[in-house]
Order: structure tokens, then sequence, then C-alpha cells
């Protein structure tokens, strides 16, 4: 104990004796910018063999902030670019915000200054906030490329059905700039319209999992990453989350062998009972038509229909989330579903537009919005969450962009089943509605949340179109529906029990 201490003082009494002797004559480094190819240069001395440079010239050239200076506790903070970096006489460790960094030899103060060796403090800055900052100690030049990147960095998760690839913005993009397509070589390529990316930070990406290469390259109006898959994505979904910004990119692989007992349960399937799901319900009347009509009554009259068409017809079990006008919380309808063993779930509403002159019928899945009419449709949809009670509210309170990703991942292992049946569903709709077939939608539907098997939500037809609203109100119109979503159901099971005597 008593040997430290007097060692760390006899070490820092040397400092102070050499420090006045072994400064050589001062030299300097070039600084380039490289952007507005503005020259400047910074002061060095030589220390112990090496080029110091001072912290008090960083700040001149790359801040318009005073660095703040505590004389007595010999330290000096930098702001630059928004960032704090406290360097203190005698330490090697620079902290960059709340990071710390260490510098390959201690800083040394002269002159009301702080000197520190360039070359492994360029390094920390290049490492921290300038990525575009390059030292070459032969030439001692520092070129500056202070490039505001707008895509920063990647992170890789990998889950049991797929994998999550988190590339870092600083910036939300337009959905439009955004492109992605899967090569036949098993490359994954993403490009982002008026993309500036961090090629040095992407270089450091840590690859894990299917994923065994990241490349990014800078084109004059796009950035491109590409990501080298070593195994078959089934599917692939490409969504923005905010706070913090990020391109967040979903692969979707075939089930391992963890899950192969899901997919020995999948080979024994059998469609022996559906969820009926009627949309709202009691204090929750959902849309309105201009005559009248309410949602809750026309999809709970259309529901029992489609029910009453499979138990006349089949052996399938019918489960209705409610067979009277009654409030039933979103999330209670698909707990209802996964405790009966539905093996399909179908959500059954009519739609409501502002605008009247919009009609058809659609067919959503639970995936991040992709247009903003579907996100509308859902956020509408979704509303009933305000009319349940607090505790069950919290239930959601939680389910974010981020959460949204996870939920339509964890259902990935049924998503190309409720591809189909939605595609299905649409057809027979098609062939027996004269109204607009408005096609295959996505969306974030909380009611299609945790649904443990396929799912769909049917939105048949437009109730604040007033020619929709009068069809709606008639009982034949609504038959209609019902037999259209019964049949796509019909050949959806045929279509599965096919597959399934081929193998
Ligand atoms: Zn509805």
């Amino acid at each position: 104990m008593q040997k430290s201490v007097f060692r760390i003082f006899y070490l820092s009494i040397i400092h102070l004796s050499l420090l006045a002797n072994i400064f050589a004559v001062d030299t300097s480094i070039g600084v380039l910018n490289i952007i507005d190819k503005n020259e400047d240069e910074l002061s060095t001395i030589n220390y112990k063999g090496e080029p110091y440079i001072s912290v008090k010239d960083i700040s001149r050239i790359l801040s318009d902030r005073k660095p703040y200076e505590n004389a007595a506790r010999q330290k000096i903070v930098l702001y630059l670019s928004d960032n704090r970096v406290k360097i203190s006489n005698l330490s090697s460790f620079i902290i960059v915000n709340d990071k710390i960094f260490q510098l390959t030899k201690h800083a040394v103060g002269k002159e009301e200054d702080i000197y520190v060796p360039a070359k492994s403090f360029f390094s920390i800055l290049k490492n921290s906030i300038y990525p575009g900052a390059d030292y070459d100690a032969g030439k001692k030049l520092l070129s500056l490329n202070l490039i505001n990147f707008n895509i920063n960095s990647v992170s890789i998760e990998q889950k049991s059905n797929g994998t999550i690839l988190r590339i870092k913005t600083s910036q939300q993009f337009s959905d439009g700039d955004i492109s992605s397509f899967i090569n036949a070589n098993g490359w994954f390529y993403l490009t982002v319209k008026d993309g500036l990316v961090d090629t040095s930070m992407i270089k450091k990406t840590d690859t894990k999992g299917v994923i065994t290469k990241v490349i990014s390259n800078q084109f004059d109006e796009s950035a491109q990453l590409a990501f080298r898959i070593r195994t078959e994505i089934i599917g692939h979904e490409v969504y923005q989350s905010s706070d913090p910004n990020a391109i967040v990119v979903t692969l979707r692989t075939p089930f391992n062998k963890l899950s192969s007992h899901i997919k020995e349960l999948k080979n024994r399937w059998r469609l022996d009972t559906i969820v009926l799901d009627a949309g709202h319900g009691g204090k929750d009347g959902g849309a309105v038509g201009k005559r009248g009509a309410k949602e809750k009554n026309i999809v709970l009259d259309i529901t029992k229909r489609v029910g009453s068409l499979i138990e006349k017809n089949s052996h399938i079990k019918v489960v209705y989330t409610r067979e009277e006008d009654i409030f039933v919380p979103l999330w209670r309808r698909t707990q209802i579903a996964n405790a009966t063993n539905g093996k399909l779930f179908v959500s059954i509403h009519v739609n409501s537009n502002p605008n009247r002159n919009v009609r058809g019928f659609e067919t959503y899945l639970l995936r991040p919005g992709k247009t903003d009419d579907a996100i509308e449709v859902a956020s509408r949809e979704n509303s009933a969450i305000r009319m349940e009670e607090g505790k069950s509210r919290n239930k959601y309170s939680s389910m974010t962009g981020e959460k949204l990703i996870m939920a339509t991942m964890a259902q990935s292992m049924f998503m190309k089943e409720s591809e189909d049946l939605a595609a299905y569903i649409q057809d027979e709709l098609d062939r027996l509605l004269d109204s607009p077939n408005r096609g295959l939608k996505q969306a974030g539907f909380y009611v299609l949340i945790g649904a443990s098997m396929p799912n769909v939500l049917v939105e048949a037809g437009y109730i604040s179109n007033p020619n929709e609203e009068r069809k709606l109100k008639s009982s034949s119109y609504r038959q209609k529906i019902a037999k259209g979503i019964y049949a796509g159901i019909v050949s959806f099971r045929k279509s599965k029990e096919q597959i399934m005597s081929d193998n």
C-alpha cells in the first residue's frame, strides 16, 4: 500500500520536472477539410519523439464553441459537433459524451493548454464523432470528411424464425425512397435514395446468424447496402422505426430444427375449428353510415351467416368471439381463438372513408402498414382500445412500431397461410360481389396480434358509400358476402389438404 502511493507520487514528480525540457521544437500537422477544401494547421509539440497536438487548437478548427476549462483540476472539455470531449492532464482517458476511450499515452499540460498524442487522439475522434477523419502520420496530414452521414451503422439480431437487420439512420426517409430485393445468389440489397452511408462504420458490422457479409456502396444519388445470406429466405419486410431512427428489415427463414415440432404439428394440420370474429360490439359501434347503419350490427349478421354455412356444410367447429351486441376487448378476441385451439381466425368488418365515393372490399394481413390508407384503416379499427377499462388498456401501451415488427415476426410461421387465405377470400368475394376488388392489404391490427393460427381481417365494403350502405342493409347482400368468405375458407382448406396429400 505504502509502496504504490509512493510510486505514483514519484512518477508525478518526474513528469513535472521533465515537462519543461522534453518538448522539442514545434512542428505542425496539416488539416484538410475535404468538403470545402479548406486547409488549416494544427500546432504540435514533439514529446518523447512523438507529435502531440493542442486540444485548444483542435477546438479552434473543429468547433465554433469555446472549450470549457477547469484550471484547478487541469481539465478541458471540447464541444465538437454537439459532443462533449473531456481531456485531463496526465490522464490517458478521454471521455466522449459518456463513453471512455484510451490514448496510447497520457495527455500532458503546457501553458494553460493540454497536449495529446496526435495519432491516437485522431483515431478516437474517428471512432466516436468523425468517422470521416483520416490521419496520415507519414504526411502529417489530417483529412476531414465532415459529411453528415444519414445511414450510420447496422446491427443484426438472430431470431428462431428469421433475422432482424437494424440499420441506424439519422433521419426518416420516405418509404418510396427505400427499395429492396434478394438476388438469385443469396444477396439482399437495400437501396436508399438520398442516403449517405458511413461505409467505414458499416464495415465494422458484427455479422451473425444467417448474415455472413455486409457491404455498403455510396452512389451519386443513393446508398446501397448488401447483405450476404447463407440460407433460404422465404420473405422479407422493410419498415422504418423512429426514436431512434432506423430502417428495420425482417428476413424470414424456414423453420429451424428447434421448431421442428411446430412443423410436425403443421403437417398434422386439420381444419377442425374456425374462430369467427365479428368486429366491434356493445358501446363500440364501429363505423356508421349516412343512413344510420351500424358496422357492429352488420358484421355480426355476416359473421353468423358465415358460421351457419360452415356448420351446415362441414364438420368444422365454429367459435364466435361474440354472438350478441356486447363489447369484447381486442386482446380477448385472439385469446379466445388461441384457447379454443382455432385453426383459422377471420375478423369481419366493414370500412369507412371520409371520401364517400370510395367503395369495394379488401382483406388485410397483420404487418406494418405500407400505405397511408391502410394505416388509417388500422388506426380506426384499433380505436376500440380507448373504450376498454384502464387495466386492460395497458396491454397495448407498449405496442409501438418496433413491437409490431416483433409481433409479425412471431406470426411468420403462419404468414404464408394467412396470405393464401386472404387471397382465396378476395377471389371468392370478387366472384360473388359486384363491387370493386380493392385487393390484399397489410396494416397493424391489434385484433390479429397474438393469434397463433393463420389470420385475416376482411373489410367487406364501405358503409360510408351510400350505395354500399344500402346494399349492406339488405340481407341478401350480406348472405352473398358470407358465401364469399365461406367459399374462400373452403378453397383454402382444399389447397392445404392437396399440399398435405402430395407430401
Ligand atoms: Zn371495424
